[in-house]
């Protein structure tokens, strides 16, 4: 009897450890399901942070996938950008902190760096079709060879479920992108234009149009070849981007005419604003491989008040054609210049005034 309860109790911690783990596999099962019906890249690492918590007690530091032109990160919310920034320049090689782009988190100026020993970290690669990413974390003591499994389960599926929304992302960009300059296509524009409109019929506030067309663009191809015109249409592009709110929309209209979209911006804003556009293209000299280059810009305005009371596509044509109207102006106005717009339609009696009174 005594040496049959003595093998009981040997063989009870086993017993015990086997019905734990497969709580746990259970749990890591659930957590894999819900990895692949995320459809997001931050939920899809959110939940895997939740897992590797719940299983592991394991805090993810980081989460950190390779782009085309820099990495982005998904950073522990309680961690601070400068405790992490050097081991990412160096890991991926980056020659400045401006190819980091943070998924979901925004620093303050006086944050206090966050101490953590950085022999603790645990770092694995992951490799997946679309997604090559490096994962950074902090483990608990216990650092079993049962745990490694489950990290590497864990990373596989995460990987996977991340690839494939990468790949959505990626064909829904090819749709609204255009790919040389990275702002909306037109097509794309069409559909934010009729949403902003609606919007702001919704919310009673202006909107405005701003439409710009580069100078003598055919000279700057003809002089320095259609690579560095190439490269002028992007520069032009990324300055604008840089220049304007996070929920203005520019798009690319046509060849070296884009379109930006203001909500609730008034009309003397959206002229002042286009303006300050104007300069900074006129003032920014564009380095290509064949020479620098400088090129100016022109502009129309037009801008939708609170008093219109239809959001048929017709008001939206007029809009676009009003801004299209005054970039024309602008041209015949010596160009490198604003031209403001303005179409106001008022209750069902549609009446229409355009301004034209010169530069600012
Ligand atoms: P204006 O001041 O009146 O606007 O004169 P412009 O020379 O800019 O206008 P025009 O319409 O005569 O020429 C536009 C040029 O833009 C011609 C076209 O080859 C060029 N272009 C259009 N799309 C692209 C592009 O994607 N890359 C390059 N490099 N050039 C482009
Ligand atoms: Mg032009
Ligand atoms: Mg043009």
């Amino acid at each position: 009897m005594k040496v049959e309860l003595k093998k009981i109790f040997q063989v009870m911690p086993l017993f015990f450890n086997a019905l734990a783990r497969e709580a746990e596999h259970k749990k890591l099962t659930r957590h894999i399901i819900n990895l692949n019906q995320q459809n997001s890249t931050q939920a899809i690492i959110n939940e895997m942070s939740v897992c590797l918590k719940d299983i592991l007690n394991y805090r993810l530091f980081a989460f950190v996938i390779q782009r085309e032109n820099g990495i982005d990160v998904w950073l522990d919310p309680r961690m601070y950008r400068k405790s992490l920034e050097a081991v990412l320049m160096e890991d991926f090689q980056l020659h400045t902190p401006s190819a980091i782009h943070y998924m979901n988190h925004t620093f303050h100026v006086d944050e206090q760096e966050q101490e953590f020993n950085m022999e603790n970290l645990l770092s694995y690669y992951v490799n997946e079709g679309v997604c090559q990413a490096k994962i950074y974390m902090l483990p608990n003591k216990d650092t079993s060879s049962y745990s490694e499994d489950i990290i590497h389960m864990l990373l596989q599926s995460t990987a996977i479920a991340l690839a494939k929304q990468m790949n959505i992302e990626q064909l829904t960009n090819a749709a609204t992108i255009d790919p040389l300059t990275g702002c909306y296509n037109r097509r794309e524009f069409e559909s934010q234009i009729k949403k902003a409109v609606a919007t702001a019929k919704r919310q009673n506030t202006s909107l405005s149009l701003f439409m710009f067309d580069i100078d003598h663009f055919k000279k700057v191809n003809d002089t320095y070849g259609h690579q560095a015109g190439d490269t002028v249409l992007k520069e032009v592009a990324a300055l604008v981007q840089k220049n304007i709110r996070s929920n203005d929309v520019i798009a690319r209209y046509g060849g070296e005419e884009f379109i930006g979209i203001l909500p609730a911006t008034e009309k003397r804003k959206a002229m002042e604003l286009a303006d300050r556009l104007r300069q900074a293209i006129e003032a920014k000299t564009i380095n290509t491989d064949v020479s620098p280059i400088n090129v100016t810009a022109s502009f129309g305005v037009a801008t939708i008040t609170p008093y219109y009371d239809t959001t048929d596509f017709s008001d939206i044509l007029d809009l676009i054609e009003e801004a299209d109207s005054m970039m024309y102006k602008a041209k015949l106005n010596g160009r490198n210049t604003v031209m403001p717009g303005l179409l106001q339609v008022c209750g069902s009696s549609r009446e229409k005034t355009a301004t034209a009174t010169g530069t600012i």
